[in-house]
């Protein structure tokens, strides 16, 4: 029954996406990487909506808009 596979499939994809909205306080935010301000052990990111900037341990990444907080 491939066709009951692929809704299934498609269900599943959907709510993760409305699940994915409706963790994120603001959708149009988005983070760039900026290497040249990050320390040896962490990842400097900066907000091109909104301003916002963030030091994370490296391999993370911000998901959230902080000036929305
Ligand atoms: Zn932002």
């Amino acid at each position: 029954m491939p066709l009951l596979l692929i809704i299934v499939a498609a269900v599943f994809f959907v709510t993760a996406w409305i699940w994915y909205r409706s963790n994120t306080l603001t959708p149009n935010c988005t983070w760039r990487e900026d290497r040249r301000r990050a320390g040896p052990d962490e990842a400097f990111f900066h907000c091109l909506v909104c301003g916002a900037e963030e030091r994370l341990p490296k391999g993370k990444q911000p998901r959230h808009c902080r000036r929305q907080q």
